[in-house]
């Protein structure tokens, strides 16, 4: 099979939406009947985002195959409604462990270890592993270009050009354009100056992806193709939007793909985006509305819990609602709680160590007292039953070792290791370098019958879930809960994936991250189920 690859840089300044650029590209090959791929190469050294903080970082993306990966991958997958895998990104730390690697065992066969041909040849060979079987692969290089790090990755791009030929790889540039607001004017230099830094380095793009507040004219257009060195028809002008959604279809009625078929030497691409354009005028004019209180901890950065947003938003697409959201400091919950009194709803996402817990916990009783609809996850679900074990089983001393190792009542512990049913060790498990074993990736769940959870996901009873996190229920308690009115209604191998409460109208927490599965086209059940159940709670 031949591949065609399709580089997407990024110059001038980051966080220009390079991923949300991709994905649109991407989205608009597969509704033509092609079957994509994508890779993020970032180049920082880390070896994966796992050990940043979520505030550096923003979200760590958990793939089915238990990666830990940038957000991007997450972008790729809610965009093209597709799993990707651990191949699919890779980190500047990656590809100098596997070289030295084979630099240990001898595999270089006494030759000196250099970037070029050394470090280039396992970029080339990794790009070449994730575009495997794809009629497209979409290469989004993380950073900008300039960047000191970026360099190995651009000289594999020219490499990769000079292997294969311009029907079979092309780039595309992202830049900004700033407008300065005392003259009123559009500029122009700032993209210049990054399409010659990448033509210093013998990489010409062919498309210009102009990111602006205000439409560029004819004029302007045809002066950036001018000096850029791309065809009048390759400026494609990307304007901020109201959804990201939006992009795809932005992008194609600006033209996008007329230069990408021409230079890849394809047929007329159609793409058919009726269900997506559908979907998109929900997001941006929806029918109702409802508010729901998000309370976290890592709200300086709302990044951190960007694939929690995006279920929301795909829920409220699939049910024609705006979903509000109220994000809530779990330490200013702590003072006030009249901060929750004018929301549908309540959401306690996942988080780690022990800032800002009082104030989930106040929440979580809250939510459960009052019969408002409630989603934990992970350390939500965690939290809620560490909150009815204190407050209903009155075992005060109930809590995670994860806050306090020496608590007589581990209602949350942690298990070293993870053993299946037939006693071997669990895959997909490793052993952070913060101490401890990580669960990471897809699991089975079984859910039981008649539950709220079963009803969400449509009387399925195995469903297949991500997870990211290092402590479990301790099933010692399991009885006590299910006694008094929290049962236990999803299991995986002996470990609680979910529960419930029986006495209230929804009150519902997971261990598994169902954020993670989520896409436009196909939402997640339970946080359907959790959108739904707030719509009806606000209409009662
Ligand atoms: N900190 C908890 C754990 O490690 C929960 C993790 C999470 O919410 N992702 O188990």
């Amino acid at each position: 099979m031949v591949v065609k690859y399709i580089f997407v840089t990024g110059g001038v300044l980051s966080s220009l939406g390079k991923g949300i650029t991709s994905s649109s590209i991407a989205t608009l090959l597969q509704h033509s009947g092609y079957d994509v791929s994508i890779l993020k190469i970032d180049p920082y050294i880390n070896v994966d985002p796992g050990t940043m903080s979520p505030l550096e970082h923003g979200e760590v993306f958990v793939t089915c195959d238990g990666a830990e990966t940038d957000l991007d991958i997450g972008h790729y997958e809610r965009f093209l409604n597709k799993d990707f895998h651990k191949k699919n990104n890779f980190t500047t730390g990656q590809i100098y462990m596997s070289v030295i690697d084979k630099e240990r065992k001898g595999k270089y066969l006494g030759k000196t270890i250099q970037i070029v041909p050394h470090i280039v040849d396992e970029i080339k060979a990794r790009i070449k592993c994730a575009g495997e079987e794809s009629d497209f692969l979409v290469v989004e290089l993380g950073g900008t270009v300039g960047d000191i790090e970026g360099m190995p990755y651009l000289e594999a791009m020219r490499q990769m050009k000079h292997e294969l030929g311009n029907k079979q790889v092309i780039s595309i540039h992202v830049t900004l354009i700033p407008l300065v607001r005392a003259a009123g004017e559009l500029k122009t230099k700032p993209t210049q100056h990054s399409v010659q830094e990448l033509r210093r380095i013998g990489i010409s793009p062919q498309i210009l992806v102009a990111r602006c507040e205000k439409s560029l004219d004819k004029e302007l257009k045809r002066k950036l193709a001018m000096s850029c060195d791309v065809d009048d028809d390759s400026v494609i002008v990307a304007e901020d939007t109201e959804s990201i959604y939006k992009c795809p279809l932005n992008f194609l009625e600006e033209g996008i793909l007329t230069p990408i078929a021409r230079y890849l030497g394809l047929e007329p691409l159609e793409p058919k985006m009726d269900n997506w354009d559908m979907l998109v005028k929900k997001i941006i004019v929806p029918k109702s509305q409802i508010s729901i209180g998000f309370v976290g901890k890592y709200l300086s950065l709302k990044e951190s819990y960007k694939s929690l947003v995006e279920s929301l938003i795909h829920a409220g697409a699939n049910t024609d609602t705006r979903v509000n959201i109220k994000w809530i400091d779990s330490e200013e919950l702590e003072e006030d709680i009249t901060l929750l009194y004018d929301v549908d709803s309540i959401l306690i996402p996942g988080g780690f160590g022990e800032r800002g817990i009082k104030g989930k916990l106040e929440a979580i009783k809250y939510a459960r007292e009052n019969n408002i609809p409630m989603l934990g996850i992970c350390l939500g679900m965690q939290l809620s039953l560490i909150e009815f074990a204190r407050n209903v089983l009155s075992i005060k001393e109930a809590d995670s070792v994860e806050f306090n190792p020496d608590t007589k009542e581990p209602v949350i512990y942690l298990i070293e290791d993870f053993i299946d049913a037939q006693g071997n060790m669990q895959l997909r498990t490793h052993t952070s370098p913060m101490g401890g074993t990580m669960r990471l990736g897809e699991y089975e769940c079984c859910l039981k019958k008649d539950t709220k959870i079963y009803k969400a996901y449509n009387e399925q009873v195995c469903v297949r879930e991500r997870h990211r996190h290092r402590y479990e229920a301790n099933p010692k308690y399991r009885e006590l809960f299910e006694k008094n009115g929290m049962i236990i209604s999803g299991e995986s191998n002996g470990l609680i994936e979910s529960i419930e409460l029986i006495n209230h109208p929804w009150f519902v927490a997971v261990q598994f991250h169902p954020e993670f599965t989520s896409r436009l086209q196909r939402p997640n059940p339970v946080i359907l189920e959790f959108v739904k159940q707030t719509l009806a709670h606000k209409k009662a």
